[in-house]
C-alpha cells in the first residue's frame, strides 16, 4: 500500500508570504519598467559611461581608491532602485536587456534554468517573472541586444560591493591608452 504524504498539522502557522525573496524585495514594477525601457537606458548608459571616461583624469588625480566609496554609495542606490541591483561588481545589464541576473534565485548569468513556469515566472519565486525571460524581452528592444548571446564568465565574488562604474571606466581608459601606444598618431608636417 502506498504511503500517504505527510500533511501539515491543522492550525499550524503558515505565513501568507512564503517567498524569502518577496519578503526582502519591493514590488517588481520599477525593475520591469527599466526592462521595458531598455533601449532608452542603453542610450543613457552610453552617454553616462562616456562622461565617466571623460572624467578619468579626475578619478586618477583623486585616486580611484578614494572615490570608490562615494561612487559606490550612489551606484548602489541608483541601480538598487532601478534594477534591484545586488552590487555584484561586474555589471552585465547591457548584455541582459537591463534585467539584473543576480535577481535570479539561482544567480544564473548565462540564461534561464529549466524550471521556468509556463507563464514565464520563476520556479523558485512563483510570483516573480523569470529574470532571463525578461532579459530576452529587454534585449530585443536594444541596439546591441545580441550581446545577450555572449557567454559570461562566472561571478568573481571578490568584486562584490565594489563599483562596476569605476572598474569599467578604468578598464576603458587602460584599453584606450594601450591602443594609443600601439598605434601612435601619425605626425603631420606643415
Ligand atoms: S549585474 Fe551586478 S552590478 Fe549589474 S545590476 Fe546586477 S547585481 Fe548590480
Amino acid at each position: 500500500m502506498a504511503k500517504k504524504a505527510p500533511t501539515q498539522p491543522q492550525g499550524a502557522y503558515k505565513p501568507a508570504d512564503i517567498s524569502p525573496q518577496r519578503r526582502v524585495q519591493r514590488r517588481y514594477s520599477v525593475r520591469l519598467w527599466s526592462i521595458r525601457h531598455s533601449r532608452l537606458l542603453e542610450w543613457v548608459y552610453a552617454r553616462f559611461s562616456s562622461l565617466f571616461l571623460l572624467l578619468h583624469p579626475v578619478w586618477n588625480a583623486i585616486g580611484y581608491g578614494r572615490v570608490e566609496a562615494p561612487v559606490k554609495f550612489v551606484e548602489k542606490r541608483v541601480k538598487g532602485f532601478m534594477f534591484d541591483c545586488r552590487m555584484c561588481g561586474q555589471c552585465i545589464l547591457s548584455s541582459t536587456g537591463m534585467s539584473c541576473p543576480m535577481n535570479c534565485p539561482k544567480q544564473l548569468r548565462n540564461g534561464p534554468c529549466g524550471g521556468v513556469r509556463a507563464n514565464g515566472n520563476c520556479e523558485v519565486e512563483p510570483d516573480m517573472p523569470c529574470v532571463w525571460v525578461k532579459a530576452w524581452e529587454g534585449s530585443r528592444n536594444m541596439v546591441h541586444g545580441d550581446a545577450i548571446l555572449n557567454v559570461q564568465p562566472p561571478v568573481d565574488q571578490s568584486l562584490r560591493e565594489t563599483s562596476a562604474w569605476l572598474r569599467v571606466t578604468a578598464q576603458a581608459a587602460a584599453a584606450r591608452e594601450a591602443a594609443a601606444k600601439a598605434s601612435p598618431a601619425t605626425e603631420t608636417t606643415p
